[in-house]
C-alpha cells in the first residue's frame, strides 16, 4: 500500500464516501456529458461555482472567527486582514481586503445572537395561526416537541452570520428546521446527489427527501431573488409553501435542476 499522509487519507475517505459512492457517483460521473449535451449545463455551471464560493466564504468566516477571539477588539480588523492575506492568501486591493475583513468582523458579530422579543413580535405580528414557509404546515402551538410548534428560522443561517432582524426571519416548522439545519443554501444540501429513474414511481419520488426539497426550494428562490433583486425572503414568501415535487420531462432521467416544486 502507497504511504498516504494523515491529510491525504482523510481526502481521500472524503471523496470516495461522500462523492464516489452510490447514488451520488451517478452525478460526477456525468458530469463532463452533461456539459455538453443537456439543457441542464447553465444550472450546473451555476451550482459548481456556488458550491466553491460557499467553500471560501466558509473558510473566510472561520479565520475571521479565529482572529475576533484572538486579536484585542481594536486590532479585529487588522489582524482578519493579516489571515486573509497569510493564511489564505487572498491577495486583493488594499481597499477591497479592508472591506472584505469589515465585512467579516460584522458577520462574526452577529452569528448565533438570539432573537429579541422585540424582533419576534414583529414577525409573528398578530396572528394566531402562521404557515411554515416551506411546507405550509400550520403553526400554532408553543409545545416544544409539537409538530405545530411555532418557532422562527433564520433564512441565512445564524451560525453564519445571518443576523436576528426581521429581514432574515420566517415562521417554520419543526421538521423543515431539522431538515435546513444550518445549512446556508441549496449547494450544501447535497442536492446534487439527487438522479431519478425516466417515469418514476411514485415511491421513487416518494424517496426525496426533506433537506433535498428545501434544496429545491432555495435554489429557486435564490435563483429569483438574484434575477429580479429581491431580499432572500421576499423571494421565498413570493414563491409560497411548496414540498411536493414533480419531473418536468418524465421521459428522460431526473437530476436536481430538471424538478419542479408544487404545493
Ligand atoms: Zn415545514
Amino acid at each position: 500500500m502507497t504511504f498516504l499522509t494523515a491529510g491525504e487519507n482523510v481526502y481521500r475517505q472524503v471523496q470516495t464516501l461522500l462523492l464516489d459512492q452510490g447514488r451520488r457517483s451517478r452525478f460526477w460521473s456525468e458530469l463532463p456529458l452533461l456539459y455538453e449535451v443537456s439543457q441542464r449545463a447553465p444550472d450546473i455551471a451555476a451550482y459548481t461555482k456556488r458550491a466553491y464560493t460557499l467553500l471560501l466564504f466558509k473558510q473566510v468566516l472561520l479565520a475571521g472567527r479565529f482572529a475576533v477571539q484572538s486579536a484585542t477588539p481594536n486590532n479585529a480588523i487588522r489582524e482578519i486582514e493579516r489571515q486573509l492575506t497569510e493564511l489564505l492568501d487572498i491577495r486583493v486591493a488594499s481597499d477591497a481586503r479592508a472591506r472584505l475583513a469589515r465585512a467579516i468582523k460584522a458577520a462574526v458579530d452577529v452569528s448565533c445572537k438570539p432573537i429579541a422579543a422585540s424582533v419576534r413580535r414583529a414577525v409573528l405580528g398578530t396572528a394566531m395561526i402562521w404557515q411554515c414557509y416551506l411546507c405550509g404546515t400550520s403553526l400554532f402551538s408553543e409545545d416544544r416537541d409539537s409538530p405545530h410548534r411555532v418557532s422562527l428560522d433564520h433564512l441565512w443561517p445564524s451560525s453564519l452570520g445571518g443576523d436576528s432582524v426581521e429581514e432574515n426571519l420566517l415562521p417554520a416548522c419543526l421538521h423543515c428546521q431539522q431538515a435546513k439545519a444550518n445549512h446556508v443554501q441549496w449547494e450544501s444540501l447535497g442536492v446534487h446527489n439527487l438522479m431519478l429513474s425516466p417515469y418514476p414511481s411514485v415511491d421513487e419520488l416518494a424517496s426525496v427527501t426533506r433537506r433535498e426539497k428545501i434544496g429545491l426550494f432555495y435554489f429557486i428562490a435564490m435563483t429569483r431573488a438574484e434575477k429580479e433583486r429581491l431580499s432572500l425572503r421576499d423571494a421565498l414568501l413570493r414563491h409560497g409553501p411548496a414540498l411536493n415535487v414533480r419531473v418536468r420531462d418524465e421521459s428522460t432521467p431526473a437530476g436536481f435542476f430538471d424538478l419542479a416544486l408544487e404545493a
